[in-house]
């Protein structure tokens, strides 16, 4: 059956397939509000079957930071689909990785040098973890093979990452049987939380392979803040213990925070970063686990045994590579970080009439993320509806809505997204 998008937006019989085949992520397909049908995407807009654009508040789940359809990367990812769409990476390599890995050394902090491409950000934070467990075994030290992650924590959805997710707010006990036993602890928010986990980790190093936190904010896990304090504070206390520290930057990473990425903001280098999401511009999924010299070091010697076992099928797809390196030349050559740190004061500014709400507890915004948070969200199908209907996507979950809007969104559209919200949050609060 041709299937190209031209005869797709125009035969409607693909609303019946999706209903009959499709199964969709996070939600009841008895009772949910039926999908949106979008056939493209254009700027910072999704298009409609019936040609309705909608400002994507969600940059399609932080990914797309330049926009939609930016005729850079398309270029770029169509000369490398006529050379080479894809090779195992298994005892091969390609120009596409070799310069990806190397601009993200460049570009991260520190010795920030060895990089794990894969497919998905779950998985770089499996990676990440098999690196944990594995550089201490090659230094020979047994039994650290459990993780700190903090409340309010998402890392992933696979079983590994889920086991670092926060227990209460992430479906633990569906897979109770099947998750790894990890510790979980309140993010520490001052000097006093950090001398009391300082005492915690006295006992428990021992059996720590590292801790886990996703720097600056806390995303799919409730969109909370920290400061930078706490982050330094976190990297002395790894570094006393002898505990590797990974950063989560898969949502914070390429300037959603205002920086390249977060861990900038706080002078701290991580043992090992995990980055995915923007890292392709939004048009592809790829991944990245990179590591210092000091991680890969304990891998790098003549123990064949001290090998990194891990190798997805589609590690590296040089089409991902080439959109992930057009995406940099992007930030190389368009003011992405500034406008980012623009976005902090238009959101906060557009916002912040929720602010007075009653049902409203808090607004807040940090770089290119704004929050408005509830005290008990309800009725979301209606908050949706009627946000498409001011001709904005959103997609409120756990006690708010919130926005990560493309970069490159500029003042006057992202004023009209904040209005719209403001709007629906206005007759929202007035039915409560
Ligand atoms: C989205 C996300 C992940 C998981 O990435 P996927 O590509 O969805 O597997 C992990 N950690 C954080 C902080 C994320 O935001």
């Amino acid at each position: 059956m041709n299937v190209s998008p031209d005869r797709l937006s125009g035969d409607a019989s693909w609303r019946q397939d999706a209903a009959a085949h499709l199964w969709m992520p996070y939600c009841q397909m008895k009772t949910a509000a039926p999908p949106l049908p979008v056939v493209a995407t254009e700027d910072v807009y999704l298009i409609l079957e019936d040609g309705r654009r909608l400002i994507d508040g969600m940059a399609s789940w932080w990914t797309a930071c330049h926009g939609y359809n930016h005729p850079h990367i398309a270029r770029c990812v169509e000369q490398q689909l006529a050379a080479m769409p894809h090779v195992m990476f298994g005892g091969i390599q390609h120009p596409q990785a070799a310069r990806l890995a190397a601009r993200l050394a460049e570009l991260l902090p520190g010795t920030l040098n060895r990089v794990f491409l894969c497919d998905s950000g779950s998985v770089s934070v499996e990676v990440a973890m098999k690196m944990a467990v594995q550089y201490h075994l090659n230094r020979g030290q047994r039994g650290r093979s459990r993780f700190l992650a903090f409340a309010h924590a998402y890392h992933g959805d696979t079983t590994g990452a889920m086991s670092l997710c926060d227990p209460e707010t992430s479906m633990h006990a569906h897979f109770s049987g099947l998750l790894l036993q990890q510790a979980h602890r309140e993010l520490p928010q001052n000097e006093h939380d950090l001398d009391r986990l300082d005492a915690w980790l006295r006992d428990n190093a021992p059996s720590l392979a590292a801790v886990i936190i996703e720097p600056l904010i806390q995303g799919a896990g409730g969109m909370r803040f920290h400061s930078p304090e706490v982050l330094r504070g976190l990297r002395r206390l790894c570094t006393r213990h002898g505990v590797l520290l990974i950063a989560d930057e898969i949502a914070t990473g390429f300037g959603r925070t205002g920086s390249m990425f977060a861990c900038q903001q706080a002078d701290v280098v991580p043992d090992i970063i995990c980055l995915g999401k923007a890292l392709t511009g939004g048009t592809m999924s790829l991944a990245a686990t990179v590591a210092t010299d000091a991680v890969f070091a304990a891998f790098y010697d003549d123990a064949p045994g001290h090998a990194l076992m891990h190798g997805p099928t589609f590690m590296a797809n040089p089409l991902a590579c080439a959109a992930a390196n057009a995406s940099l030349d992007l930030f190389e050559t368009e003011p992405r970080l500034q406008q980012a740190r623009d976005l902090e004061g238009i959101l906060r500014e557009g916002l912040q009439p929720c602010a007075a709400l009653p049902s409203v507890v808090d607004v807040r915004t940090r770089g290119a993320v704004g929050v408005v948070q509830v005290k008990r969200l309800s009725r979301v199908p209606q908050i949706i509806d009627a946000g498409v209907r001011r001709g904005i996507w959103i997609r409120p979950f756990k006690d708010m809505v919130y926005v990560t809007p493309p970069l490159t969104i500029g003042p006057d559209v992202a004023g009209q997204l904040c209005r719209a919200i403001v709007q629906v949050m206005h007759e929202w609060d007035a039915a409560a």
